[in-house]
């Protein structure tokens, strides 16, 4: 979402000498996550998803520059990145999320994730590879392990992976000569219900919609390990597979974890405490856009949602106070 804000205050202070905006990213290119799926399922082209940070940002009063953050230092207003170090007097973060595993053993180490281009890169050729290993198993067991896929997290990107799988399936059981039935697809979550904070019209949709497509649901299924080749759930039998996906939640990006600098404060799950304006409570030239943000609105017990739409409006919110300010 910086791309907006950006582009609106290079527009405001380009003819102004003494302004200057800089983006710094770890990837030369944004990436639309919300899509992230379609590539791991190879419904939607690789390229699709990434749109190149000079392309957006031709033309316009503002530095790109390629670098990853890896310390804040808030009071004396400066960034530490792998390659420079950077002064500013307004910092706008706006890192995002990463995945988290709340605790769960072997989750981190033995789970993909779908978080990022190269995420969905990663899902993508262990789902080639574990039809092109099944294709020439020696055992029918080995065989079962490569064709059973565990997705774990019943929220939204858990629902959008497992669904996908689940229409790729009929294309990959015929390129590697594979009956369809005898691939196993599970999505897994402690909740009682697929996506939680949909109504229940949709959640009986979803469900039969999956089950339909060969996708068994677990729900009400408490993960204790995730191994190399097994998911374990309590009081179940272990669910032997050679791909586990991992979706199951989510907090601020490793940069404001590893900050050393404490003096910001954090909201849980790492995100910024702000206030209505979207400005650090404790720092007001830092302002906060996207799912950085840690902000419960008036008479709200949630803070609000890690979600595109409010990512849009922060960066416009921020943008607002600038305004005002200068
Ligand atoms: C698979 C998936 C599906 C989703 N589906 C939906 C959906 O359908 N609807 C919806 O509303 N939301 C959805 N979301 C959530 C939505 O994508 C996020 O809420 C939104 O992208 C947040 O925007 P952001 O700008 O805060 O962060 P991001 O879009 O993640 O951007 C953060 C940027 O910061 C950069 N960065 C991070 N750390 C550093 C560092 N240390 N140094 C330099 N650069 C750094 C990253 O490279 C990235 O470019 C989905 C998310 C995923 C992963």
């Amino acid at each position: 979402m910086e791309s907006y804000l950006q582009k609106k205050l290079s527009k405001k202070y380009r003819k102004q000498d003494n302004v200057t905006i800089t983006i710094i990213d770890k990837n030369a290119y944004h990436t639309m996550l919300t899509e992230l799926h379609e590539v791991a399922a190879d419904r939607a082209p690789e390229e699709s998803i990434r749109i190149d940070l000079d392309k957006v940002f031709y033309g316009r009063k503002i530095n790109v520059i390629l670098d990853e953050i890896n310390d804040i230092d808030f009071d004396n207003k400066q960034l530490t990145g792998l390659k420079s170090v950077y002064q500013y007097d307004y910092l706008v973060l706006g890192t995002g999320s990463k995945p988290t595993f709340f605790g769960c053993k072997g989750a981190e180490e033995n789970a993909l994730t779908l978080w990022s281009y190269e995420d969905a890169l990663k899902i993508k050729y262990r789902i080639l590879e574990a039809f092109e290993k099944a294709s020439v198993a020696k055992t029918p067991k080995e065989r079962e392990h490569f064709l059973t896929f565990v997705v774990i997290g019943c929220g939204f990107t858990g629902i959008e992976m497992i669904g996908e799988l689940a229409e790729w399936k009929e294309e990959l059981c015929f390129n590697f000569n594979i009956p369809e039935e005898e691939v196993k697809m599970y999505v897994v979550d402690l909740l009682p219900k697929v996506l939680p904070y949909f109504d229940e019209k949709l959640i009986v949709k979803t469900e039969k919609r999956l089950t339909k497509l060969g996708v068994e649901i677990l729900t009400g299924s408490n993960i204790i390990e995730v191994q190399e080749n097994a998911v374990i759930i309590e009081n179940k039998d272990p669910i032997h597979t050679y791909t586990t996906i991992w979706t199951a939640g989510v907090e601020s990006s490793g940069i404001l974890m590893h900050t050393e600098d404490s003096s910001i404060q954090k909201g849980p799950r790492n995100r910024v405490q702000t206030d209505a304006y979207l400005r650090s409570v404790s720092h007001d030239n830092v302002f906060v856009v996207g799912d950085n943000i840690h902000y419960i609105p008036e008479n709200h017990e949630k803070p609000v949602p890690q979600m595109v739409e409010n990512a849009e409006l922060s960066a416009r919110l921020v943008v607002k106070k600038h305004y005002c300010n200068h």
